[in-house]
């Protein structure tokens, strides 16, 4: 078929050239002298997107899972007891890998579609007197639902309690994409990977940890190998890696944080948040309603669309994919079926996401949705016309 296929998943996401280009390169030396030209940069750069001065970063050639995995097992012992609340596919595979980890998880079920119950968990941390607990767990931003949690929330809570426990933040599909600050929350782990406001293929997982975290990580008896901080520090010191690091995702990485750089993270959050508000004008004019119960939960990174009873959540993606060459999300798990879901997240402007937009209300019609034609696009163009220019001028 002529044209672009158009990617409109919550991740993978769209790679600028820029950064496509820079990976299209002979592979090179990772023992050469010149190497922490490129890395030691590189941890500075993720540093600052994830607003962590008194920590460090780690970069692992895994996708975000391994990320996980490396927290859990370098800051936590077996038999540990952590807090963690569940309310859609990622939140549940966090509480998945505690649970086979030999960690004691003391999980919160919420309806999907809401988030982290920072009330119930500021209960649960007071009561918890001899600080049992000794981690708690925030999915960010739940890509399943297009659900975003008040991680700052959750440090008020451990505060008001007096609470030690060490916070962790899976921060996949937020980090570099919406408002996240590691040191003013007070956030010990977050986890992201490449593939999504990094603007890479899938294939880095990061972690980024306190001070906080790195002690723990001396007495933790977590069994680690590949993950260990211990191997990593002692190499990335100088710039290099325990192992075979993945150069050519490395270089990529460069010129995505150039770019991320240049744009200002202030302003990339603004600009998600003014691509999602024109997609959420859409879904209200289309007569539908998000996975996201209320204001305060909905995603700038992703939405969940909900399509109505009798109606193949599935299907619509099908028909977007194959007769209008455009990938939108299916539905995870309990919602398989019964949501789709648009990413805008990345490197992506207005009229990309009309063009998402476009194809989902073709499929939508096409599966048997009565809905006006043009009226989610219309809604979204005036949107896009009337709230003005994405870009915040830069001071
Ligand atoms: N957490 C969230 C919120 C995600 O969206 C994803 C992937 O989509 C993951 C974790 C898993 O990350 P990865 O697929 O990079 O291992």
């Amino acid at each position: 078929m002529a044209g672009f296929t158009h990617l409109f998943i919550p991740g993978p996401t769209n790679i600028p050239e820029q950064v496509r280009q820079a990976m299209n390169l002979p592979m090179e030396d990772m023992r050469a002298s010149t190497f922490p030209e490129l890395t030691l940069g590189l941890f500075a750069g993720l540093k600052r997107v994830f607003k962590n001065e008194s920590g460090r970063v780690f970069i692992y050639p895994s996708s975000g899972t391994g990320a996980w995995e490396s927290a859990m097992t370098n800051t936590l012992s077996p038999g540990d007891r952590v807090l963690m609340s569940r309310f859609g596919q990622f939140s549940h595979l966090w509480v998945d890998m505690a649970e086979r980890l030999g960690l004691e998880v003391d999980v919160i079920d919420t309806e999907w579609g809401t988030g982290v119950p920072v009330e119930i968990y500021a209960e649960r941390l007071a009561a918890d007197k001899e600080h049992r607990i000794k981690a708690v767990f925030c999915t960010h931003n739940e890509t399943a639902t297009g659900v975003t949690s008040d991680v700052a929330g959750v440090r008020k809570g451990l505060d008001a309690a007096n609470h030690p426990a060490l916070l962790f933040v899976d921060g996949v599909s937020s980090i570099g994409s919406i408002d996240f600050r590691q040191d003013e929350w007070g956030v010990d782990c977050a986890v992201s990977g490449s593939q999504k406001g990094f603007m890479l293929p899938a294939g880095l997982g990061f972690l980024s940890v306190s001070q906080k975290a790195l002690e723990a990580a001396k007495t933790a008896k977590g069994r680690r190998c590949y993950f260990s901080f211990d191997d990593m520090i002692r190499n990335n010191d100088n710039g290099f890696f325990p192992y075979t690091p993945a150069t050519q995702l490395l270089r990529g990485l460069r010129v995505s944080l150039d770019l991320i750089e240049a744009e200002g993270l202030e302003a990339i959050f603004a600009r998600h948040h003014h691509l999602a508000e024109g997609v959420r004008k859409a879904v209200d004019a289309w007569g539908l309603k998000l996975c996201a119960k209320e204001r305060k939960w909905h995603s700038d990174t992703v939405s969940a669309i909900h399509v109505p009873e009798g109606i193949d959540s599935a299907e619509v993606v099908k028909r977007a994919y194959h007769k209008y060459q455009t990938s939108l999300g299916v539905g995870l798990n309990k919602v398989a079926g019964k949501v789709f879901r648009i990413g805008h997240l990345g490197w992506l402007n207005e009229v990309m996401v009309c063009g998402a937009l476009s194809a989902a209300e073709m499929a939508l019609r096409d599966c048997g949705v009565k809905l006006a034609p043009g009226s989610g696009v219309g809604a979204a163009l005036e949107h896009f016309r009337l709230a003005g220019p994405v870009a915040v001028a830069k001071a």
